[in-house]
């Protein structure tokens, strides 16, 4: 981003740039870039035997800048010609520095010699290399220590594996423009400071574009030509339904999009009259419509939309932005809260689901690297391996079901093995409560499965034995159906939750769930979007749970869907092996079918 802001020379005329629009919507506001750096940086002195541990530490960081600048590079060859390869040359100089022996070698004496913890190593000899290109009387060498510190703040902002948090001091409707928004970045955004984001790395299901929709605000990712250069300050807007973000609009594109922003505020003021209304189908059939928590703070939104209790609990947030790990009695706390906000009303509450891409950095040492970190110590895994980690949030989970109906969801589970021990520690722990005279619920909560890995799907029929209930998991079952990582741009393209194979395999679990007589609802992203839904109701699902922003949107479609027709579309749907002629026939919808037969007849 910096690189870029440096190399424009003066703000040009609109420019639109193209993204992938995760979260719908229009925002209009001034962009705030979130620079690299800008922290700040600790110094202690390191006892003899903590050095060779921070050289390691070092090291690691270092491979980490490496890695994140080959990324960065990889996607400068999209840019426009001219900007490409400029843009490439730069970010191959940055590799080359922060691989330079002068850095390395400085850094690492420093380090054993001076016992200097690494950020402040760091500090030191990149001050010294970047003053050494400043004294220089070529202008363009000189200009090199800019590039120089550029590359130093990074490397200390990968040591220190915590950023500062940009999100408090931008001011009031920002566009956060970024070269990468993590899911925790997006757990410290204050709403009332964020109107909308971009950013130049991420895919269409990873969490950070789950938390803008969940948020209720417009987001791009995949912004490629944003490393081509924004300033803090300049207006832009965001389109999130046209995936375009727009800088420096002329009057006339500011005026347009303002009548959409009227328009928009005109219909989500429409939809809120749902709230209270059933969602019930056109022939009478009572839909449970169930919200996604990701934040505790979001609560009030969930009942605002009109849900009718919370299906999908993630509990990643409690991991977030800290250094330590939450204690049983805090996470109780938490989820009492909550609990007893709902008056009445279930709480799903999902296991720890860290691993791939969701990090929290107290695990960082226990997930380790993985070379597919997707596929590897993940969510249930990790938990039945750290098993103190697992008891604390099963325990927390037990004392807060005593305050209101709460189920147990079990996230990434692939054997039916895992559940049986789930069960096993869970009641274990409510003896142990017992003993212990805390007050637990008189019967233990649903323990439920998260069918999101293509063999449970397959294997529902012996999952549904062990489970009170199923949650149909569609983002990561299309990422692992499909062998597309869910949040990655480069591959965005081929993610599809409505290939035929992510579709039968819906299919299978849902029947399955029907065979035992177990209830199944779906959590996925594929529930907020309306031109699934009388696809999933006719494939006989009776339960969605979706970001609050999108329940009223669904809730008014189920209240426009007659279940019988709903059937028979999803026969249609199912008998189509294109993925091309799927996506239309569910843009046209199940009326589409109806139009189809009169056509015929005359
Ligand atoms: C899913 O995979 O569909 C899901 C709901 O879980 P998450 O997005 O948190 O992985
Ligand atoms: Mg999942």
């Amino acid at each position: 981003m910096k690189i870029a802001a440096e190399r424009r020379k003066k703000a040009e005329g609109e420019k639109i740039l193209r993204g992938i629009g995760v979260s719908s919507g229009i925002a209009i506001g001034p962009a705030f870039v979130i620079e690299q750096g800008g922290i700040p940086v600790p110094e202690y002195t390191l006892s003899a035997g903590q050095v060779e541990k921070e050289v390691k530490r070092f090291q690691g960081a270092v491979q980490k800048t490496q890695k994140q600048l080959g990324l960065l590079k990889a996607k400068a060859e999209a840019l426009p010609a001219g900007a490409d390869e400029d843009v490439g040359l730069l970010l191959e100089a940055y590799k080359g520095m922060v691989s330079s022996s002068r850095l390395l070698r400085g850094v690492e004496e420093t380090i054993s010699e001076a016992k200097l913890n690494a950020e402040a190593a760091v500090q030191r000899q990149i001050g010294v290399i970047a003053a050494g290109f400043a004294s220089m009387e070529d202008e363009y060498l000189a200009a090199r220590a800019d590039d120089v510190r550029e590359v130093g703040a990074r490397l200390i902002r990968n040591l220190l594996q915590q950023k500062y948090n940009p999100f408090e001091s931008a001011p009031p409707s920002s566009i956060f423009l970024a070269e990468e928004i993590t899911p925790a970045d997006t757990a410290l955004m204050d709403p009332s400071r964020v109107a909308g984001f971009a950013a130049v790395l991420g895919g269409a299901e990873g969490h950070a574009a789950i938390m803008a929709r969940a948020i209720g605000i417009p987001a791009l990712l995949g912004v490629t030509e944003l490393i081509g250069g924004v300033s803090t300050g300049e207006t832009v807007i965001i389109d999130g339904f046209a995936g375009k973000i727009i800088l420096r609009p002329t009057p006339e594109t500011l005026q347009a999009y303002k009548a959409q922003l009227v328009k928009q505020a005109r219909e989500t003021k429409k939809l809120k009259g749902l709230r209270t209304m059933p969602a019930v189908t056109l022939d009478g059939t009572l839909v449970t419509v169930e919200a996604n928590l990701e934040l505790p703070r979001d609560i009030d939104s969930v009942l605002e939309a009109g849900a009718t209790g919370v299906g999908l609990l993630r509990t990643e947030f409690n991991f977030m932005n800290r250094p330590d790990l939450p204690s049983e009695d805090e996470q109780f706390e938490v989820l009492r809260d909550l609990v007893k906000k709902m008056e009445g009303r279930p709480l799903t509450v999902r296991t720890l689901d860290v691993g791939g891409e969701k990090i929290a950095s107290a695990l960082g040492e226990t997930l380790g690297e993985s070379i597919n970190p997707a596929l590897g110590l993940r969510a249930i895994r990790l938990g039945l391996r750290e098993t103190k980690l697992l008891d604390a949030q099963l325990g927390a989970i037990l004392r807060a079901a005593a305050y209101g109906p709460v189920r147990i969801l079990i996230p990434m589970v692939s054997s039916v093995e895992q559940m049986k021990q789930v069960r096993e520690r869970l009641v274990a722990i409510e003896k142990r409560l017992q003993r212990r005279g805390i007050k637990v619920p008189s019967a233990l909560p649903p323990l439920g499965a998260m069918i999101e890995i293509p063999a449970a799907a397959l294997a529902a029929d012996a999952f549904s034995r062990v489970c009170t209930f199923f949650a149909i998991g569609s983002n990561d079952l299309t990422q692992y159906t499909l062998a597309i990582d869910r949040g990655d741009d480069r591959v965005a393209n081929l993610y599809n939750p409505y290939h035929p194979a992510v579709l039968r395999l819906i299919e299978l679990t849902i029947a399955a769930a029907w065979r035992a007589n177990i209830p199944v609802s779906l959590c996925g992203e594929m529930a907020g979007d309306p031109r699934a839904t009388a696809l999933l109701l006719g494939l006989g699902l009776r339960e969605f749970s979706i970001a609050p922003s999108r329940l009223p949107k669904i809730k008014n479609e189920i209240r426009s869907i007659d279940l019988p027709q709903a059937i028979a579309f999803a026969q249609e749907v199912l008998k189509l092996t294109d993925e091309v002629a799927i996506r239309a026939l569910l843009e046209r919808g199940p009326e589409s079918m109806q139009e189809a037969a009169a056509a015929r007849k005359k």
